[in-house]
Order: C-alpha cells, then sequence, then structure tokens
C-alpha cells in the first residue's frame, strides 16, 4: 500500500493578457478551481492507476477543503487521515498569460499546520504502508518526524519540492530520492556538474540509497546503490498539452510500483509512460491517467 504524506491545495486559476504592475488592476477570465498540492496530487495519481493509496494531509473546514476531499474519494484514496480545521485550506492563486507562462503565489494555510504530532497520531496508517512518500510542501519538522518513525517494513520515498536543504538523516532515509534538474542543482550547489550522470554521484555520496532524477521529454535517470550501473529510461513521445502535475504522477507510480516489488528501473520504465500521459492532457489530477490509458500510450 502506499501512503502519502504531503500537501493539499486549491488552485484558483485566472487566464489573464498581462500581469498587473504594482498599484494596478487588470481584468483576467473566469475563475477555474482545480485540486492540487503535491500530497493530493500523488495520492490521486496512484489511485486512478489502481493502487490501494492512503493520504495524511491538513485542509481547513472550509469549501476548498470540502474540494479536495471528494477529488480524493472519487478517485478511490483513503481519506481517514485526512485532518480538517486550524486553518483555511492551502491556495495556490495562478495567473497564466497568453504565452502559458504562470505567475504562482502560495499560501500554505492548513499545510503549514500539519505538524509532527499529527503524523505519530496516524501510527495506523504509517504501519500498512509498503511505500511513504513526501514531499515538502508540508513543514520540515514534519518530515523529519516521518523518518523518525518510519516502520522498517516501509520504504521512503522523497522528492524535495520545492528544495530546501535536508539534514543528513532525512537524506540518510530516501530510497529513493524524486528530483528534477533543478531540484538536484539545488542540492547539490556550486558542485552540481553537467550531465545526470554527475547529479546522481553526487546525490548518492551524500546519504540516499537510490536517485531517480526526472528529465521531463527525456524520461529519467535511475541509479541504486545495490545495482550496477546508473541507466537512463526514456520517455515515450508525446504531445505535451499540459505538463502541470507530471512529476507527481511520475512520483506516484514510482512509489506504487517499487511497493510491489519491482526494481527501481523496472518501476520508472512505467513511471515515465504515466508522466508521458500525464502531459497530454490539460490541469494536474484531472489528465492523471488510468492502467489502461497507460498501456494504450
Ligand atoms: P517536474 O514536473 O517535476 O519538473 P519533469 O518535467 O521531469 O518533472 O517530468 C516528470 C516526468 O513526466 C518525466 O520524467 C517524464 O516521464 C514525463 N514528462 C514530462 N514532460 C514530458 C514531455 N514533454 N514528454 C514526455 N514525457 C514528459
Amino acid at each position: 500500500d502506499l501512503l502519502v504524506i504531503g500537501s493539499a491545495n486549491a488552485d484558483l486559476v485566472i487566464g489573464v493578457e498581462r500581469r498587473p504592475a504594482p498599484g494596478e488592476t487588470v481584468l483576467g477570465s473566469d475563475l477555474s478551481v482545480h485540486p492540487g498540492g503535491k500530497g493530493a496530487n500523488q495520492a490521486v495519481a496512484a489511485a486512478r492507476l489502481g493502487a490501494r493509496a492512503a493520504l495524511i494531509a491538513r485542509v481547513g473546514d472550509d469549501d476548498h477543503g470540502r474540494l479536495l476531499l471528494r477529488s480524493q474519494r472519487a478517485a478511490g484514496v483513503d481519506t481517514a487521515g485526512v485532518l480538517v480545521g486550524g486553518a483555511p485550506t492551502g491556495v495556490a492563486l495562478i495567473t497564466v498569460d497568453p504565452s502559458g507562462d504562470n505567475s504562482i503565489v502560495v499560501s500554505p494555510g492548513a499545510n503549514a499546520r500539519l505538524t509532527p504530532a499529527d503524523v505519530r497520531a496516524a501510527e495506523d496508517l504509517l504501519a500498512e504502508a509498503r511505500v511513504i512518500s513526501v514531499q515538502l510542501e508540508i513543514p520540515l519538522d514534519t518530515v523529519a518526524e516521518v523518518v523518525a518513525v518510519l516502520p522498517p517494513t516501509a520504504r521512503l520515498v522523497l522528492n524535495p519540492s520545492p528544495p530546501a536543504p535536508l539534514p543528513p538523516d532525512v537524506l540518510a532515509a530516501c530510497d529513493p530520492l524524486v528530483l528534477n534538474e533543478h531540484e538536484a542543482r539545488f542540492i547539490l550547489g556550486s558542485s552540481a556538474g553537467a550531465t545526470p550522470e554527475e547529479w546522481a554521484a553526487g546525490l548518492l555520496a551524500i546519504g540516499p540509497r537510490s536517485v531517480v532524477i526526472t528529465l521531463g521529454a527525456q524520461g529519467a535517470f535511475v541509479a541504486d546503490t545495490r545495482t550496477g550501473a546508473p541507466v537512463h529510461v526514456p520517455s515515450p513521445r508525446v504531445e505535451a498539452v499540459d505538463t502541470t502535475g507530471a512529476g507527481d504522477a511520475f512520483t506516484a507510480a514510482l512509489a506504487w510500483r517499487i511497493g510491489l516489488g519491482e526494481p527501481l528501473a523496472t518501476a520508472a520504465a512505467f513511471a515515465v509512460r504515466v508522466g508521458a500521459a500525464a502531459v497530454t492532457g490539460q490541469g494536474a489530477q484531472e489528465s492523471f491517467p488510468t492502467a489502461e490509458e497507460v498501456a494504450a500510450l
């Protein structure tokens, strides 16, 4: 079973001709409201593929929180670990200009109130998990608590997004650390190097037992300290419509498959197909494929 511990946000999207300057007001399109946040996205992506998935998150006692709970339940996610109240639901205010560029303001809201105590209180869900997947849109203390109470039977998947400095014990627990080029460069700093081979070697040297670097249309690069040489896993070629949530769909698919016992490279070969399918549709959760849609790719 896959347990996702992470963020849940309402994405509020308005199309604009151009961004307002300070003090200025511009008129935009009708508002559209979508369920999002990396944790919520991953749980929905996994459940849509057929995984048994559960989510630990915190939302507000408000319409956005109810929207998020509805989308989780519609996908078949176990929402017993979704806590309600304490602050408004997290929101991403997104403006999109005609060239497709986004400007985003995030209000973490209830996500910032998901505490280490909330993790400890969910010990039943943790005990049942084969894989626990976390990201960094919740407090770092809470992520560190997941590592501290990680059952020996569970494997930790961490996507360090948005990137932040990570304590050594968190890095050492990752199996794998899943990240894109931007996040890899952030964590490695000036010593990063220029190729996926160099990033993977640099990352393995600071603690994780395995590393998966996503490379957009180029697929992913997989390095595991338990197997031999790192491998490049190419992505199927698709017509990209909207890449929002592709990384979340990839990570969820990977986490689910390693929980079923697949080797990391085999799981990555499935996950690149899920990521590719997710970029062929608009939106994040709306674009996540079923297992049949992945097979048809
Ligand atoms: P992030 O969204 O976190 O930056 P990536 O852009 O690397 O992550 O995308 C994650 C995965 O989604 C990739 O590894 C790949 O499988 C798939 N993907 C993303 N963009 C494309 C694309 N243009 N064509 C095919 N697959 C893609």
